[in-house]
C-alpha cells in the first residue's frame, strides 16, 4: 500500500485483535470464496471496465474533505482493498484484510454518489460491500458495529431492545398521548390493519417522542393501524452493513413474515434511509424476492399520500428558512426527492436548496453503518465532511430537514462540530408541529 493508503490506523479491538485469529489459508480461501461463488458478472465487469481515470474522485465526501488525498477517492479505495485481493488471488495479509476493514466499514458510507461520475456506472458502493462481507466471514469487523450486528441475531432488533420494553414502551407512548388525543391507541398485533407500522430500535430506546409523534399522525389522518407485538417490528439492518449476509435475509424475512402474520396491506416504515434500502435493494436481492411480499412504503411517501388525500391538513407554517437535505437511500436509491419537498414545502414556505442537490447531494457521512462504528471512528467521518458543512452553511437555512435517522446522527455532528446556526427536524416533527389537530384537546 501506499503511504497514503496507510496513512491512519484507527485503534479498534474488532479489527486489531480479530486479525490475530487469521491464517493465510483463511484469507485466501474466503477471498476466493465470496469472489468466485457470491459475486460473478457484476463485479467482472466493473473490474475490468475501470479505466483509472479518477473521475469519480470529486464525488466523495471524504476525498473533498481531506485535501483530496487519494486515499479517500472511490478509486482508491478500491485499489486499497479489492483490487488487491483480486490481484493477489487472495494471497494478502492479516494486516492487509485489517486495514481494508477500516476502508470498507469507516470510510466509506456506501452512498453511491459516485455512481453519477463515473462514466462508466462503476458502483464503487457494491464493490465496498464485498470488502465488508470478506471482513466479516474473516471475522474483522468494528466492535460497536459488530455489537449491534449481534443484537439483531439475539432479539431481531439493533439495540438489545427486550420485548417487555419495546411494549412498556408503547404503552407509556400512549398514556402520554392520550392526555393530548383522548381517543388515541397505539393498536398491537391488530390483525387485518391496513398498516403495519414498523421502526427502527432507537426509537423505542432513544426517541420514543417520535413514536408519539407518529401515533399522532395516524390518529389525526384517520389511519387503520398496528405495531407488532412482538418481534419483527424493527425494520432496521446493520447485519446489512456489517457484511452478515444470512443475518440481513433473516431479519428481512422477520419482518415481513410479521406483517403477513398480521394480514396487514401494507407495510409503513419510519424515517429511516438505511431500513428502506434494507427492503428495497438488498434484503430483498439476498432473499430473491422478484416483488416485496407485502407492498411497503417509507415515511416520505406516506405523509405525501395523506396530504395528497387531504387526510391531513396544514395548521400552521414555519417561518424560518428551510432547506432539505437529501438522503442518499430514499433518494438515490428510490427517488423520493420531489416527494420529500412536497411534504417540506405544504409547511415550510420559505425553503432553500442546498447545491449540489437531489441524486447529487452530499452524504451526511454517518450511513453505510459508519455512525455505528461509533466513538473511535466519529472524527474520521466529522473531519471526513467539511464538505457537508460548507454546503450547509452557505443556504443560510436555520432548520435542516432530514428524512433519516443516520442523517440526522451525522448532520447533528456537523453542525455541532462546524458551529453551524442550525436546528435539524424530521418530516414527522413538521407535520406533528404544525398540522391541524382536530383531535386534540384545546
Ligand atoms: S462514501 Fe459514497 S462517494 Fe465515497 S466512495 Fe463511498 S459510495 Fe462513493
Ligand atoms: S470507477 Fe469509474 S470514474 Fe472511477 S476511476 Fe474507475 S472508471 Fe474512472
Ligand atoms: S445516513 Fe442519510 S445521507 Fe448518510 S448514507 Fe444514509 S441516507 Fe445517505
Amino acid at each position: 500500500m501506499s503511504e497514503a493508503a496507510t496513512a491512519k490506523r484507527i485503534a479498534d479491538p474488532g479489527l486489531d485483535q480479530s486479525i490475530e485469529k487469521l491464517t493465510p489459508d483463511r484469507i485466501e480461501a474466503t477471498i476466493l470464496r465470496v469472489i468466485n461463488q457470491e459475486n460473478s458478472a457484476r463485479l467482472k465487469t466493473f473490474v475490468d471496465t475501470c479505466v483509472h481515470c479518477a473521475l469519480c474522485s470529486e464525488a466523495c465526501h471524504y476525498f473533498m474533505s481531506y485535501d483530496r488525498n487519494p486515499r479517500y477517492a472511490p478509486v482508491g479505495k478500491v485499489k486499497n482493498t479489492l483490487w488487491e485481493m483480486i490481484r493477489c488471488k487472495g494471497k494478502v495479509s492479516k494486516e492487509f484484510i485489517r486495514d481494508a476493514a477500516q476502508i470498507a466499514y469507516t470510510e466509506c458510507n456506501l452512498c453511491k454518489r459516485c455512481v453519477h461520475f463515473c462514466p462508466f456506472g462503476i458502483d464503487t458502493a457494491y464493490l465496498m460491500t464485498i470488502v465488508r462481507r470478506i471482513c466479516h466471514l474473516l471475522g474483522v469487523t468494528p466492535q460497536y458495529l459488530q455489537d449491534t450486528s449481534h443484537s439483531h441475531s439475539a432479539t431481531f432488533n439493533q439495540m438489545w431492545v427486550k420485548d417487555d420494553e419495546w411494549m412498556d414502551t408503547l404503552q407509556w407512548q400512549e398514556e402520554e398521548a392520550r392526555d393530548e388525543f383522548p381517543g388515541l391507541r397505539i393498536p398491537l398485533d391488530k390483525e387485518g390493519a391496513d398498516i403495519m407500522y414498523s421502526v427502527i430500535a432507537p426509537e423505542p430506546k432513544f426517541r420514543a417522542q417520535l413514536i408519539y409523534q407518529a401515533a399522532a399522525i395516524f390518529h389525526e389522518a384517520g389511519s387503520d393501524w398496528t405495531m407488532p407485538a412482538s418481534p419483527g417490528w424493527d425494520n432496521s439492518d446493520m447485519a446489512m452493513f456489517s457484511g452478515d449476509a444470512e443475518m440481513m435475509g433473516r431479519l428481512k424475512r422477520k419482518h415481513f413474515d410479521t406483517a403477513r402474520r398480521l394480514r396487514v396491506k401494507k407495510i409503513v416504515m419510519g424515517e429511516c434511509g438505511h431500513a428502506y434500502r434494507s427492503v428495497y435493494d438488498m434484503g430483498n436481492r439476498w432473499l430473491g424476492y422478484k416483488e416485496m411480499p407485502i407492498p411497503i412504503i417509507h415515511a416520505i411517501q406516506f405523509y405525501c399520500e395523506l396530504l395528497r388525500a387531504g387526510k391531513i391538513k396544514v395548521g400552521s407554517k414555519i417561518k424560518e428558512l428551510c432547506t432539505f437535505h437529501d438522503p442518499c437511500n430514499t433518494v438515490r436509491g428510490m427517488g423520493l426527492h420531489e416527494m420529500g419537498r412536497e411534504v417540506a414545502r405544504a409547511f415550510c414556505p420559505n425553503m432553500v436548496e442546498m447545491h449540489p442537490n437531489r441524486e447529487h447531494n452530499y452524504c451526511c457521512c454517518a450511513g453505510g453503518g459508519v455512525i455505528n462504528c461509533g466513538p473511535p471512528h466519529k472524527m474520521t467521518r466529522v473531519h471526513g465532511n467539511s464538505i457537508k458543512a460548507e454546503q450547509l452553511k452557505a443556504t443560510g437555512a436555520k432548520i435542516v430537514i432530514a428524512p433519516c435517522h443516520n442523517c440526522h446522527g451525522g448532520l447533528e455532528d456537523i453542525i455541532h462540530h462546524y458551529k453551524l446556526d442550525m436546528k435539524l427536524m424530521f418530516l414527522g416533527d413538521i407535520i406533528f408541529e404544525h398540522m391541524q389537530k382536530p383531535g386534540a384537546v384545546e
